[in-house]
């Protein structure tokens, strides 16, 4: 069996910087697993192109469960499969998130998650295109870009937002989240700059990194409770590669509890209802996972509007706070793009844009935060395991009623002229 000092799991965004950091040191050897393929898929370096993506053979495209509280209705989830992960589909907005966030995690038991901690290796990973600041950093490996020639009617939208009484924000990684501006993308030449691009493709030759893609992680090894190992899938063979210091999991947050759980890792209990060999009762695992719905509302233009998109789906957008949220950070994000974002079945024709509202801080009823990762098959061989649901444990109405009740809803800002 192979040996390497490090198995990192996942090419995307995560695994992607690890590989990289890791083989700085070229007496390390490093494995990178990648289920997906190479990222050769044209589109994927458009990225007016982007949405061609979603439902695509580089998306895992996966579908929550039936949610009680959104009418039944199944909600997409996409999922980069591919070099680059999730970074190679994404629309390319960079947002670090609200630094109160991070503070809460540290507050949590977390120590070294506050923002003052974690703003370094932003710094470090980042050129920006504006130089260098209290908050930016130019020295590392990822472009981040304010939009090169912006739509009209996105700079409407910020305007409008302004002379509602918002903040006007020109860097939302900066001083404050709250505010209405442009967004700054990860895009270098005109090209997405996923993570593979910026972290991969650079030193794809170091001789201390292998990279193997159409590789299916099916299961961690054990020795009693610790990791020496994974087992893959690829080509229809197994294969068994051996770790001799650790084991990085970075699947994504649907699949890297999957990975756990199919390796035995999770609550026992619901583990030996699937027939897995417990390794560890570990009940967290699968729980309390967070995502923020996203509600989009597209318009055609009526006007001759310039909308043609040269950048991403989304090119301004609004932090703010609901009435009532007294917590320090935004629980509302706005975005907007200069296109027309139609559901499957609604027949549209010609240029417009589309408006997008979504939750920061999303709460589930009866858990603190809640989606539980339900394995609802276990096929014959360990290999031919096949489906994960996640089931969604539905929003809290007051949630979804928030959005509709907010004072300056997208809807005013949309209407609210130009002046
Ligand atoms: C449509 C879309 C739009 C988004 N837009 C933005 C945006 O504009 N800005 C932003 O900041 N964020 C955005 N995000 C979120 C962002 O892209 C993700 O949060 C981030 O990429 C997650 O990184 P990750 O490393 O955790 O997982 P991923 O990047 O998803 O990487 C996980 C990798 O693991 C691989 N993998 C999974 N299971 C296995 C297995 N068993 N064996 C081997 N490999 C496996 C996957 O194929 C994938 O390549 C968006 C996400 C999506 C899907």
């Amino acid at each position: 069996m192979t040996n390497y000092d490090y198995i990192v799991i996942g090419a995307g965004s995560a695994g992607c910087v690890v590989a990289n950091r890791l083989t700085e040191d070229s007496d390390t050897t490093v494995l990178l697993l990648e289920a997906g393929n190479p990222d050769t898929k044209s589109e994927i370096h458009i990225p007016a192109q982007c949405l061609s993506l979603l439902g695509s053979e580089v998306d895992w495209a996966y579908f929550s469960q039936s949610e009680p509280y959104l009418n039944n209705r199944k909600i997409f989830c996409p999922r980069g499969k591919v070099l680059g992960g999730s970074s190679s589909i994404n629309i390319m907005i960079y947002l670090r998130g609200n630094a109160h966030d991070y503070d809460h995690w540290q507050s949590l038991g977390n120590p070294g998650w506050s923002y003052l901690d974690v703003l370094p290796y932003f710094k470090k990973s980042e050129h920006f295109s504006r130089g260098a600041s209290e908050f930016h950093g130019v020295d590392g490996e990822l472009s981040v870009t304010d939009l090169i020639a912006p739509a009209v009617v996105s700079q409407h939208f910020v305007d409008a937002a302004v002379e509602l009484g918002y903040d006007h924000n020109p860097d939302p990684n900066g001083m404050q989240q709250s505010g209405a501006g442009l967004y700054q993308l990860t895009i270098k030449d005109g090209k997405r700059h996923s993570a593979a691009a910026a972290f991969l493709l650079p030193v794809f030759q170091r001789p201390n990194l292998t990279v193997t893609t159409g590789a299916l992680v099916t299961r961690l090894l054990f020795e009693g409770t610790r990791t020496i190992g994974v087992e893959y899938l690829q080509k229809d063979m197994l294969h068994q590669v051996r770790v001799n210091s650790e084991v990085i999991l970075s699947a994504g947050a649907f699949d890297s509890p999957k990975l756990l759980m199919l390796s035995g890792i999770g609550d026992a209990e619901h583990l030996q209802t699937l027939g897995i060999p417990v390794v560890a009762d570990l009940p967290g695992v699968g729980q309390n996972l967070q995502d923020h719905p996203v509600v989009s509302v597209a318009h055609e233009a009526t006007q001759d509007l310039d909308t043609a998109s040269s950048s991403s789906v989304a090119e301004a957008g609004l932090f703010l706070q609901t009435p009532g949220n007294l917590d320090a950070a935004p629980d509302l994000q706005f975005l907007f793009g200069p296109v027309v974002l139609a559901p499957p079945g609604y027949a549209h024709s010609g240029l417009g844009f589309t408006s997008f509202v979504c939750l920061t801080h999303p709460q589930n009823i009866g858990r603190l935060c809640g989606i539980r990762l339900a394995l609802v098959k276990w096929a014959l061989t360990q290999w031919q395991w096949s489906i994960l649901s996640c089931g969604y444990m539905g929003l809290r109405d007051c949630e979804l009623l928030m959005l509709p009740s907010c004072p300056r809803s997208p809807r005013e800002i949309r209407t609210h002229p130009p002046s």
